[in-house]
């Protein structure tokens, strides 16, 4: 293996690798960087070279890279059961996950149905909510309700409830249509007022817009989707908390389920485990799946209430959840996911996490006051800024700067955003934010 070199490893990867979410042709001119392996929050390729993995490998890696307490439980479970199917049989990571879950939620979410990517989660929870309302003689109730600029994945279930063009546009003829309510991003807020005091207003006004919808035909809406308080793919757009004791509200007055997709936002991220306690309510399903196995195994899930799980308990089969995926509940990932939690517990991530997230809000002030930058945010552990007059094709150009400066970063169109692991060290953190800076000011300056 060591005998290839680098640009080997480019060259078969494009004869033989289609990569996800790239038009292939651009790497004619960005870089295709072979990972050789990982460490801590580091990526090396095959010529030394190291990337400090600033995004978590696309949001799932939690404590970094080859991590010896992750590592060492799923060594255990490999030599005791890699995997069995979970209809009839049942076995010990998937019970013990699904308790410390429901545990972390009061018991509210008492049950936990598993995949294996967040789509599914999403189709599941989609699926559910339908059918749920029809085994309670609510058959039209079939509709469902997203966020403008939502992002729940990119299956033909999930792109119907999915707001991004450049995502959703070209399959438009394939989708069944969903109803898009106003954004509650504080962005889009009349410009007066304090900072909290203008979230709180567009929060309201996106709120008024969401009851607006469910006077008109609450009746025949099933459920409404969001991802709680940092819509992350449209651009790391963030809510006020308030909006979604609001839409709670609505939902219980106008009969609609609320699904809170946590997939990117849940296990600590916003600094809260769920997102969702941040504004002290529980969803009728919730999405997990990306940081729940620490980024090292496909697992998702959707738990959900007694009420949704009694929906369905019958005698009669067809009543029944009759949704399955070949891998639900995979002993490996399931481990993954309790070796995750247990570091959780272990060194107190959420109070740790506080601290280095200051150290970062501090270390990019520059960035912050930066004349080309508006709109600095932050929420738990997620950064982002808009640039002002971005060049044409700045994120790629940001992305293949970022890797001369030992970043991986992948901008979203303008905006740059950082989702970094839990583990950076203060040296780390310092870096991130220097070498922030210096990647900017000269993708800027073209
Ligand atoms: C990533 C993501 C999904 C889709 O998950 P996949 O595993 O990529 O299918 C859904 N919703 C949100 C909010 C996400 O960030």
């Amino acid at each position: 293996m060591e005998l290839n070199k680098q640009s080997d490893w480019v060259a078969r990867s494009l004869r033989s690798v289609w990569h996800p979410c790239t038009q292939m042709q651009h790497h004619e001119t960005v870089p295709l960087i072979p990972v050789s392996r990982g460490k801590g929050a580091w990526l090396y390729d095959h010529e030394g070279r190291r990337y400090l993995d600033a995004i978590s490998s696309w949001w799932v890696n939690l404590f970094g890279h080859a991590n010896p307490r992750i590592n060492a439980a799923l060594k255990d479970q490999l030599d005791t059961l890699e995997h069995a199917m979970l209809a009839g049989f049942t076995h010990e990571p998937v019970i013990e996950l699904s308790e410390k879950l429901s545990a972390l939620t009061g018991h509210v979410l008492g049950h936990s149905f598993y995949a294996s990517d967040g789509a599914s989660a999403v189709e599941i929870a989609l699926k559910m909510s339908f059918h749920s309302w029809r085994n309670n003689g609510h058959a039209d109730k079939q509709e469902f309700v997203c966020l403008k600029g939502s992002y729940h994945g990119e299956t033909i279930g999930a792109l119907a409830v999915t707001d991004v063009a450049l995502f959703k546009d070209a399959y438009g003829p394939l989708l069944r249509a969903s109803q898009t309510v106003m954004s509650p991003d504080w962005r889009l807020a009349p410009e007066d007022g304090s900072a909290d005091e203008r979230a709180q207003a567009q929060a309201r006004r996106a709120a008024a817009d969401v009851e607006r919808l469910f006077i008109e035909r609450g009746d025949k809406i099933a459920a409404i989707i969001i991802e709680p308080l940092v819509q992350c793919a449209t651009g790391m757009a963030m809510h006020d908390p308030l909006y979604l004791q609001l839409v709670r509200a609505l939902c219980d007055q106008h009969q609609v389920h609320l699904i809170l997709d946590e997939i990117a936002v849940g296990c600590g991220r916003t600094g809260t485990f769920f997102a969702c306690e941040q504004a002290g309510v529980w969803p009728d399903f919730l999405c997990l799946s990306k940081g729940i196995s620490g980024g090292y195994l496909p697992l998702s899930l959707v738990m959900t209430r007694d009420e949704i799980y009694q929906a369905f308990y019958s005698s009669d089969v067809t009543r029944g959840f009759l949704h399955s995926h070949s891998y639900t509940g995979n002993p490996l990932a399931c481990r993954a996911a309790l070796a995750t939690l247990q570091i959780f517990e272990e060194d107190d991530v959420l109070n740790t996490n506080r601290v280095k997230a200051e150290r970062l809000t501090k270390a990019l002030q520059p960035l912050a006051q930066h004349e080309q930058v508006r709109n600095f945010r932050q929420r738990g552990m997620i950064w982002a800024f808009d640039a002002i007059d971005a060049p044409k094709d700045f994120s790629r150009r940001f992305f293949a700067t970022a890797t001369e400066h030992e970043l991986l970063m992948r901008p979203i169109g303008s905006t740059v955003y950082m989702m970094p692991p839990y583990i950076l060290s203060d040296e780390e953190i310092d870096g991130l934010a220097a070498n922030t800076l210096a990647v900017f000011n000269k993708v800027m300056a073209g």
